[in-house]
């Protein structure tokens, strides 16, 4: 088990295609970090670093105490499971399994107890005499993680490993996975681009957007208070609502001004920006009678989910999102009020946009 750490990390392919730019990050031992983001943000890009498949083209990066720029990735002491797994089709699974062990100097018994013990861990004690290509995709996965795991390296690197999994199966495996993780306690290195994946099982996600890290946090951080335009409308769904305004202070107080809003924000901003973002979620917004309302718009559209309703709302220069419980019942077509739940608001700065509040 050991830290990560990357300082200043830089990865250029070409001299117009950085890949990822000024990356610091400090990975605790024994925490399950994810990297989070869009398809071409950089997160393989970094993993592949840390794991000296790919040389940075600037920067350091750490495994516990040792710098391991230009150390091959035989030498890392670090197990990998990729989205593709790669198992050999003509060994068994136990010998697939087994395979990281055979370079090195341990005798059969302690491997084969080896072998049983992640086995037992990952469910697939069935299957050990089975060849690896008559297994469906989720066993094939559980098999290619076990080969990881019988190692005991310093740190797991996994690309995507559930993203081939049909959704039930993806929903087992997230579950097992943070388990296993927790359990050993090595530290994990987890790259996705689904949210649902980085906000379940991470102690924080590292969340990227074009090769630019956006905001390392816990994940209801992350959620709650985003620093970032980027982070705040990547993650949530139905993503959060942004209304582009004026932010204007009078008598000290502070309002957002558009076209369909004028409202006093509860704490005045001390700030330089004038052209803001306003963001809040659909859980953030709620019916309102029409005297108190902070918004009006029309219901044009209801999509009941079980448990909560989601409603479209057309404020004239744009549509909004509320979730609601599932007992208020709006009537497409109606004109209604929405109230702004004060202490959940977001506001980015139109230029940097970065946060003004967090
Ligand atoms: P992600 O894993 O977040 O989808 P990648 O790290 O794979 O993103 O890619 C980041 C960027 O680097 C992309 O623009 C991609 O096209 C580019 N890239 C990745 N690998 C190479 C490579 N070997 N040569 C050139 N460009 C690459
Ligand atoms: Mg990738």
């Amino acid at each position: 088990m050991a830290t990560v750490q990357l300082r200043n990390i830089e990865k250029q392919f070409a001299p117009d295609a950085i890949a990822v730019k000024d990356l610091d990050l400090d990975i605790a031992d024994g925490e399950f970090l994810v990297l989070l983001g869009p398809s071409g943000c950089g997160k393989t890009t970094t993993l592949r670093m840390i794991a000296g498949l790919e040389t940075q083209t600037q920067g350091d990066i750490h495994i516990g105490n040792r710098l391991v720029n230009g150390l091959p990735a035989g030498e890392r002491d670090i197990a990998f499971v990729f989205q593709f797994y790669a198992l050999y089709p003509h060994l068994s699974v136990k010998d697939n399994v087994s395979f990281p062990l055979r370079a090195q100097n341990i005798s059969k018994s302690e491997v084969d107890s080896r072998v049983q013990d992640v086995a037992k861990r990952l469910r697939i004690e069935h299957l050990l005499k089975k060849k690896p290509n008559r297994l469906p995709g989720g066993e094939q996965q559980r098999v290619a993680l076990a080969r990881a795991m019988i190692r005991q390296p310093q740190v797991f690197l996994m690309d995507e490993p559930l993203t081939n999994l049909d959704a039930e199966l993806r929903a087992d495996m997230r579950a097992e996975l943070k388990h296993l993780q927790h359990e050993l306690g090595t530290t994990m290195v987890y790259v996705t681009h689904d949210q649902i994946e980085a906000m379940s099982m991470s102690h924080r996600i590292a969340v990227m957007n074009e090769g630019v890290l956006q905001q390392v946090d816990t994940p209801l951080n992350i959620y709650n208070k985003p620093q970032t335009l980027f982070v705040a409308t990547f993650i949530g769904s139905p993503p959060m609502n942004i209304i582009e305004c004026a932010l204007v202070t009078e008598d000290s107080n502070s309002y957002l001004k558009s076209d369909n809003l004028n409202y006093k924000l509860p704490n005045t901003i001390d700030s330089t920006s004038q052209q803001v973002y306003f963001g809040i979620r659909a859980e953030d917004l709620s019916v309102a009678s029409d005297s108190t309302a902070d918004i009006k718009g029309d219901v044009i559209l209801r999509e009941p989910l079980g448990d909560e309703t989601l409603y479209r709302i057309d404020i004239g220069s744009q549509i909004l999102n509320i979730k609601t419980s599932p007992k208020v019942r709006l009537t497409i077509g109606d004109t209604i009020g929405l109230n702004i739940n004060a202490t959940n608001i977001h506001l980015f700065d139109k230029e940097s946009e970065r946060s003004l509040l967090h």
